[in-house]
C-alpha cells in the first residue's frame, strides 16, 4: 500500500483479503486463541513467533485497523488503545519513567495537560511546559540531562495554535530525544508529522477518525526513524534486556521499525490493559474509509464559518488557522496547506452573558463537550468544562469567558451560518 495515495490507504489500507475471505475487516470477537501444543504457545510468549494468544495483547481486527492508520501516517508500526488518553500516556511512559523529564507544548488538550501535570507528575515524571511560540532560547532552556521526549499537538485543541513541527523536532533531536506529536485535529489527511521530522504520532481516534460519535479510541504510530541505540543510557528500556519479558532487548530483536511499539504492547498493554475492543476497531475502520472525504468538508465548512464570523460586527474576534490574518496563518500554509480542521473559536460582543444566550439560541448545532464529529457541536467552556474558573483565571488559561468553540460538522455550510446568524440575532 505504501506507494498509493492517502485516499486509497483510507479505503483499502491495513487489510487485504485472500481468496474467498471476507471483503470487510472481520470482527474477531474472541478473547483467546487456540493452539495444538503448549510449545506452539510458548513460542508466542517468548516473542519468537508472531501470532495471537490473548486479546489484551493483540487482536487481528485491531491489528488490521492499526496497520491502516500506520500506512496513512507513513510509519513502520502502530497499535490501537482504548482512548486518546491511553495513547498519550503509553506514548510517553514507554520511554520515560520515575525521575525522568519531558518537554511539552503548553497549548495541548486539557485532559493531556492534566495527565502530564498531575497524574504522571505523581508517578515521578516532571514536565516543563513551553509556549508553542517560544523563542529558540526558551525552548533550548527547557531541556535537562534527564529529558526523554518532547510533546506537542499539530493543531491544539481548543487553542487552535499550530506547532512548528520542524523546529520542535530539530530541538528534540539535538538533545537525543524523540518528538511525539498528537495529530488528532489535523489527521494524516491534512498533515503527516513524520514528513516534518516527528518520530511518534498519537491520535484520539474518537474525533475525526471515528467521526460519527460512535466509539472512544486511540492510536500510537512509530516512524521507525528514531535511533534509540545511539542513546542506550537514555533509553535502557529499549536497549537493554527486559527482565519482565524473557530478557528480550527490543531494539535487537525488532529493529528500529518495531522496537517501540512491541515494547508498548508487550509491557504496557500487558500491565495496564487499555485495549480497544475489536467491535470499536471495526467501527473506527468504517470511519477511516471516508476520512478523506469528511475532512475536506469539515475544512470547507470551518473556513466558510470563520469567514462569515470575521465579517460580522457582532463578533469581537475569530481564531481559525486557515483564515487570512490569523496568528498561525503562515504556519498553517506550511504544515496544513489543504486545510486545518472544522473547529473555529470566536468571541461574541457582550462577553460571557452574550455567549450563554447565543448557546441557548442554537437550533442545529448541539451543545456537547465533543468536537470533530460529523454533526456540528458547540461549547461555551466558561459555562461548561471550565465553569469553576473566574474570568481572570479563564483569560490566563487562554480560554476567555466569551470564547465559543464551534466544531463544524459535514452539514451544509449555509445552514450552519444561518443557525449562527439567528442565534446572534436573538441574543
Ligand atoms: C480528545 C482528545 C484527546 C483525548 O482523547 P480521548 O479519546 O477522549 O481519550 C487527546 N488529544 C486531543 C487533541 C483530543 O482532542
Amino acid at each position: 500500500m505504501s506507494n498509493y495515495n492517502i485516499e486509497t490507504k483510507c479505503v483499502q489500507g491495513g487489510y487485504t483479503p485472500g481468496n474467498g475471505e471476507p471483503r470487510q475487516i472481520p470482527i474477531i470477537q474472541s478473547t483467546t486463541f487456540k493452539y495444538a501444543t503448549s510449545e506452539d504457545m510458548g513460542k508466542l510468549f517468548d516473542l519468537e513467533a508472531s501470532g495471537y494468544f490473548y486479546t489484551r495483547l493483540q487482536n487481528p481486527t485491531n491489528d488490521s485497523v492499526a496497520a491502516k492508520i500506520c500506512e496513512m501516517e507513513g510509519g513502520t508500526a502502530a497499535m490501537l488503545t482504548s482512548s486518546g488518553q491511553a495513547a498519550s500516556f503509553y506514548a510517553v511512559f514507554n520511554i520515560a519513567s520515575c525521575g525522568d523529564h519531558v518537554v511539552s507544548s503548553s497549548t495541548i488538550y486539557g485532559g493531556t495537560y492534566n495527565l502530564f501535570a498531575v497524574t504522571m507528575k505523581r508517578m515521578g515524571i516532571d514536565f516543563t511546559f513551553v509556549s508553542p511560540d517560544c523563542s529558540d532560547e526558551e525552548l533550548e532552556a527547557a531541556f535537562r540531562p534527564n529529558t526523554k521526549a518532547v510533546f506537542g499537538e499539530t493543531i491544539a485543541n481548543p487553542a487552535l495554535t499550530v506547532l512548528d513541527i520542524e523546529r520542535f523536532a530539530n530541538a528534540a533531536h539535538k538533545h537525543g530525544v524523540p518528538l511525539i506529536i498528537d495529530n488528532t485535529f489535523a489527521t494524516p489527511i491534512n498533515c503527516r508529522p513524520f514528513e516534518w521530522g516527528a518520530d511518534i504520532v498519537t491520535h484520539s481516534t474518537t474525533k475525526y477518525m471515528d467521526g460519527h460519535g460512535a466509539g472512544v479510541g486511540g492510536c500510537i504510530v512509530d516512524s521507525g526513524k528514531f535511533d534509540w541505540t545511539k542513546y542506550p543510557d537514555k533509553f535502557p528500556g529499549l536497549c537493554t534486556p527486559d527482565d519482565s519479558y524473557h530478557d528480550v532487548t527490543y531494539t535487537e530483536r525488532f529493529g528500529l521499525e518495531g522496537a517501540y511499539i512491541t515494547k508498548a504492547t508487550a509491557q504496557l498493554m500487558r500491565d495496564f490493559g487499555s485495549i480497544q475492543s475489536p467491535q470499536n476497531a471495526f467501527l473506527l475502520n468504517l470511519g477511516l474509509e471516508s476520512l478523506h472525504l469528511r475532512v475536506r468538508k469539515h475544512c470547507e465548512n470551518g473556513l466558510a464559518v470563520a469567514n462569515f464570523l470575521k465579517n460580522d460586527d457582532r463578533i469581537t474576534w475569530v481564531t481559525y488557522p486557515n483564515l487570512e490574518g490569523d496568528k498561525y496563518y503562515e504556519l498553517a500554509q506550511k504544515y496544513l496547506p489543504n486545510g486545518s480542521c472544522g473547529v473555529v473559536s470566536f468571541g461574541i460582543k457582550g462577553g460571557r452573558k452574550a455567549a450563554e444566550s447565543f448557546m441557548k439560541n442554537l437550533k442545529l448545532a448541539a451543545i456537547e463537550t465533543h468536537v470533530a464529529d460529523a454533526r456540528t457541536c458547540c461549547l461555551h467552556p466558561a459555562s461548561a468544562t471550565h465553569r469553576q474558573m473566574n474570568d481572570e483565571e479563564l483569560a490566563a488559561a487562554g480560554v476567555p469567558a466569551d470564547l465559543v468553540r464551534f466544531s463544524c460538522g459535514i452539514e451544509s455550510a449555509d445552514d450552519l451560518i444561518a443557525d449562527i446568524s439567528q442565534a446572534l440575532d436573538n441574543i
